[in-house]
């Protein structure tokens, strides 16, 4: 019967967390000496994170986490992830360690090159990873009602949004979204052609316009900047490169 089958499917989540529960011990003394509660055997592929590790980690083991899974996709090592598993033990509640603001760009699927889960980080995607109120609340929500300990702005290499603002596209709604980053554009320095045709005038555009993010993050919320003072958070930038695969963290 249905419902039988979601009970079972509960109790399968309840001894799945209970069990978890019983590795966090070992965790939070892994995670002490800067060990990642991902990679335990066993553990990460059919788990999500629970509340006890992720509440254990620090924001740099966060993003220490976050590398290391930047590494095992770079290496075609990634975790061979239960989703089922994963959905059923994040079903009840969700602890995730992150929220990413990244580029909607097919290329650049944020959990999929970190090597993250189902319940792991939080994701929110707009062509060219710009702030505005909308993504700073869904941000504000993230870290500060759900707990998580790093806000990331990840940009990319060869984007097309930033090609667009560089030539003043317009297009409907594009062109006011496109507005958010030519402050980038005209507040980068670089010697040599500065048009969308030069992909390292534009690779050094997206990265003006992810440190711009980040410092509009904290211009524009107090929650998170106090979040961020008080040592609970970290925000950082970061680039993903589509040659090559890695994501490199300014941090
Ligand atoms: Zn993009």
């Amino acid at each position: 019967m249905h419902r039988h089958d979601e009970t079972c499917y509960a109790g399968a989540a309840d001894g799945t967390r209970r069990s978890l529960l019983k590795s966090a011990m070992g965790v939070a003394a892994f995670a002490a000496v800067g060990g990642v509660p991902w990679l335990l055997p066993g553990l990460a592929q059919a788990a999500a994170l629970t509340k006890a590790q992720r509440d254990a980690m620090t924001p740099d083991q966060v993003i220490a986490m976050l590398k290391e899974g930047n590494e095992r996709f770079r290496a075609g090592k990634m975790q061979g992830h239960d989703y089922l598993a994963q959905k059923r033990a994040s079903a009840s509640g969700q602890y995730p360690a992150a929220v990413i603001l990244s580029c909607i760009d097919s290329r650049a699927p944020a959990e999929i090159i970190l090597d993250a889960g189902i319940g792991d980080t939080f994701n929110a995607r707009v062509a060219g990873n710009i702030a505005n109120d909308d993504l700073l609340g869904s941000l504000e929500f993230a870290c500060a009602v759900a707990g998580a300990k790093l806000a990331l702005v990840m940009g990319h290499t060869a984007c097309g949004a930033i090609k667009g603002a560089i030539d003043g596209a317009k297009l409907g709604n594009l062109t006011g979204l496109l507005d958010k980053i030519k402050p980038a554009v005209a507040a980068t320095q670089f010697n040599g052609e500065r048009t969308s045709k030069n992909g390292a005038f534009v690779d050094a555009v997206a990265a003006t316009n992810v440190r711009q993010t980040v410092e509009e993050i904290r211009r524009r919320s107090d929650v998170l900047a106090g979040l961020e003072k008080d040592g609970k958070i970290k925000i950082v930038g970061s680039m993903y490169q589509l040659v090559g695969g890695k994501v490199e963290f300014y941090a």
